[in-house]
């Protein structure tokens, strides 16, 4: 609840421009892109810079407020949606590229900076960041880092915590931190970089980033390849890797995922086969031509019945583009997409993906699936309606009977997408009770009010428990 007079105190700090409670601005703010999640905020304000952003952490920590962190909101964990009220936390002004040091090969970043517009920005000299996920033309780097995101070129590059070298952080009493810097070693004391990274909100405020950037690899190739059987393409998976190859993207897409994306993208995708893998790779001429032709005829000697390699540039970038889509395709479907981000090690996507289609009948639910085949994260995504109770009912059992077949497989509740508040009653799937105390052991040394994106993460006790045997 914010008074009178704590509002006027806010106003004093970012200006009655950067303040907002009108009715419609807290409905636009009440929900992200997480589907049935939804709770007003009391107040929305977008701090001029860190030390506007320290001024309401204090007074939010000295009146217990809830802050929402949130970056352009396209997180699917309800991550930033203000279940118990208080602020939500804006990064419109702090969207500026600081300094991008080509000796250091590093950039730093404002947390509103745009992720697409900074990868098109270091490319344009030579660099390259690699986490690329697939909403970055309008993710935002703090959303980023907070969520740990990966994205197509995860196999070989790895995701946005290897590329995070330093982090400013406002505190949740309002001091502000500087954790690592321009350094290929630092060893001075806990890693509190890798603590903030993938938080979700809930330690802290991300107010300046220093990542770590590489050179652009020379060339790029982009082959489909053809299954008639879902097995043949998951076994292609590990048997690429298992010969030493490493894709930089490594992409599967089922029938029913297939057809909806060429719908809605035309560019002659196969739809009359049971699943395609995307395959890029990319390097020196050289040896991304060996390397293609080597993925080629592993892919064959696994059984696809065809494989076809981009011809143009313009072709490859339709394909990846394509596979970008696959959420927005599929939502047209239904009025509601939940997408799932089960993941398990590479070797069991056979078994994974298996399951799933058996637990979609076992229910009558519709699920698609795709996804970053490489790294064994799965996007199992249900088309479905959120007024339709009773089908809400058997896709809360199916998605649950998926979260614990990842975790009974080796796997986990999410790869990429964070745990929110769409996951918290999953986490103990993962973690056991001990770990989940662990980390609220963390959660309190750092935020004893509980004022940094509370409800997230951390289920409340009276939600259902789970429970599941590991195998
Ligand atoms: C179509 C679509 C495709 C997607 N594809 C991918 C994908 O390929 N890979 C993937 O990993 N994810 C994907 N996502 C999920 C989502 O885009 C990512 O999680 C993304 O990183 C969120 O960025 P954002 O700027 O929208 O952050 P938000 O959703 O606004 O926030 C995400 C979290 O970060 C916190 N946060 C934001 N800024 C800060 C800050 N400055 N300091 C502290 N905490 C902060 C928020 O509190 C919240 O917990 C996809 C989502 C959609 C809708």
């Amino acid at each position: 609840m914010i008074t009178e007079l704590l509002k006027n105190e806010f106003i004093d700090i970012v200006g009655q421009e950067n303040y907002e409670d009108s009715p419609a601005s807290k409905l636009v703010y009440s929900f992200d892109a997480t589907p049935n999640y939804q709770a007003m905020p009391d107040a929305i304000l977008s701090p001029r810079d860190k030390k506007e952003v320290a001024e309401i952490v204090k007074l939010c920590n000295q009146h217990k407020i809830p802050i929402i962190p949130r970056g352009s909101g396209t997180n699917l964990s309800a991550g930033t949606t203000p279940l118990e009220g208080g602020i939500v936390l804006l990064f419109k002004h702090l969207d500026q590229i600081l300094e991008i040091d080509e000796e250091n090969l590093t950039i730093t970043v404002q947390p509103g900076v745009n992720t697409l517009e900074m990868i098109q920005t270091v490319e344009e000299i030579g660099l390259f960041y690699p986490p690329d996920p697939s909403s970055m033309k309008i993710s935002q780097i703090g959303g980023n880092i907070s969520e740990n995101s990966g994205g197509l070129r995860g196999l070989k590059y790895g995701v946005t915590r290897d590329y995070v070298l330093g982090l400013e952080i406002v505190l949740p009493n309002g001091e502000i931190i500087r954790t690592g810097g321009k350094l290929a070693k630092d060893v001075a004391g806990y890693d509190l970089t890798r603590l903030f990274v993938g938080s979700e909100g809930t330690l802290g405020i991300v107010t300046e980033a220093i990542l770590k950037l590489i050179p652009k690899p020379e060339t790029k190739k982009t082959m489909l390849a053809l299954y008639d059987s879902m097995e043949a393409a998951a076994q292609t998976v590990s048997t690429i890797i298992a010969n030493r190859v490493i894709p930089a993207t490594l992409e599967f897409l089922d029938q029913p995922t297939l057809k909806v994306v060429e719908e809605f993208s035309k560019i002659g995708l196969p739809t009359d086969v049971e699943a395609v893998l995307l395959i890029e790779q990319d390097g020196p001429i050289q040896s991304v031509q060996t390397d293609m032709d080597k993925i080629a005829t592993i892919c064959v000697q696994s059984g696809a019945l065809k494989v076809d390699v981009a011809k143009s540039e313009f072709e490859a970038e339709q394909l990846s583009t394509a596979r970008r889509s696959a959420l927005s395709a599929l939502a047209r479907l239904k009025p509601t997409t939940i997408l799932e981000d089960a993941t398990v090690p590479r070797s069991e996507i056979a078994n994974m993906v298996r399951a799933i289609n058996e637990i979609a009948s076992k229910y009558q639910v519709e699920i698609c699936t795709f996804g970053h085949a490489g790294d064994g994260n799965l996007h199992p995504t249900c088309m479905t309606d959120a007024r339709n109770k009773e089908e809400m009912h058997r896709v809360e059992q199916a998605l649950e009977e998926i979260f614990k077949k990842a975790v009974s497989l080796g796997g986990t509740i999410t790869g990429e997408h964070g745990v929110g508040a769409m996951k918290a009653p999953y986490l103990h799937l993962k973690l056991g009770e001990e770990g989940i105390a662990a980390m609220q052991a963390l959660k309190q040394a750092f935020d004893p009010n509980n004022i940094m994106n509370p409800s997230k993460i951390f289920a409340k006790s009276s939600r259902k428990r789970i429970v599941v045997s590991q195998s």
